[in-house]
């Protein structure tokens, strides 16, 4: 079977017609491309959990501030639709930015609580763009199940929170996070990694499992990083798995610079 490409509202609501027909149930994996074995894992979920896959490849330039890699961010489009196309996926949608924000590119959802630690200290706008993207995405999908990393563990939460307060009906699957063999979870960004950088990135999870394990401290988390080779670490920390307060810690999540490149990755704490 060949993927469908679908570019506009309309490809992709007649592609949502024939499946509606066919009385078919829907997984939405919505993505920014670059698309890596981390992705594919969450294609392979939508194909067990429901009869048909869609995947979107967009860049979302209101979750970028204009200091971030939004021009830089990796496109790598055609390798993505045969990746997708081998792996079984009904359709990839392609929009453009007029698409998703016909009356002008600004996000218009905020989520409180959730969204405000961690990297709503260091992205501030960060969150207010993810929730306005997957709102507009999911409402034109509409999907049974979307699905999302737990690579972006405060992401997933915040999305939680948005169809909640959106009224959005549909099911959120948070995947587990796809590592290479070294440990390091995969990301797009891991393409800005110099072979040198890329050694001094394969401690961060083995680090943050010493935490998690609560062999070390905080404070020696962030020492062991530094020392490691990180240039900054935004946070290492401890937090509630749900509302990522800092009430009864069971997940310990992480934020370091190496060079231009922000790496992040967590994991359940061992008590
Ligand atoms: P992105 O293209 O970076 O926006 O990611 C699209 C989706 O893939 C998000 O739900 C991510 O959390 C998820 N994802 C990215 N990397 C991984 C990974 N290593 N393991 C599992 N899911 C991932």
């Amino acid at each position: 079977m060949t993927i469908n490409r679908l570019k506009t509202i309309s490809d992709l609501n007649a592609w949502r017609a024939e499946i509606e027909k066919s009385g078919k149930t829907i997984a939405f994996v919505p993505t920014m491309g670059a698309l890596h074995d981390g992705h594919l894992s969450l294609v392979k979920a939508g194909l067990e959990k429901c009869d048909a896959v869609i995947v979107s490849i967009f860049v979302n330039p209101t979750q970028f501030a204009p200091h971030e890699d939004f021009d830089s961010y990796p496109r790598t489009i055609d390798k993505d639709v045969e990746k997708l196309s081998k792996a079984g996926v009904s359709a990839v949608w392609l929009p453009d930015a007029a698409d998703i924000y016909p009356d002008g590119v600004a996000s218009d959802i905020h989520i409180t609580g959730v969204s405000e630690p961690l990297e709503g200290t260091f992205r501030p706008t960060h969150f207010d763009g993810v929730a306005t993207v997957v709102a507009r995405l999911l409402r034109a999908v509409k999907p049974n199940l979307a699905i999302f990393g737990q690579k972006d563990y405060q992401q997933l939460q915040v999305i939680q929170k948005m169809v909640a307060q959106e009224n959005i009906d549909v099911t959120i699957f948070g995947a587990p996070i796809m590592r290479d063999e070294n440990g390091l979870a995969l990301s797009s960004r891991n393409l800005y990694l110099s072979d040198d950088e890329y050694q001094i990135a394969i401690q961060l999870n083995k680090i943050l499992k010493l935490f998690a394990d609560q062999k070390i401290s905080e404070e020696e988390a962030i020492e062991k990083l530094l020392d490691a080779g990180f240039d900054k670490v935004d946070y290492c920390t401890a937090r509630h798995k749900d509302d990522l307060s800092e009430e009864n810690p069971s997940r310990v999540l992480v934020a370091a610079w190496l060079g231009k490149t922000r790496l992040i990755d967590n994991m359940p704490m061992n008590k």
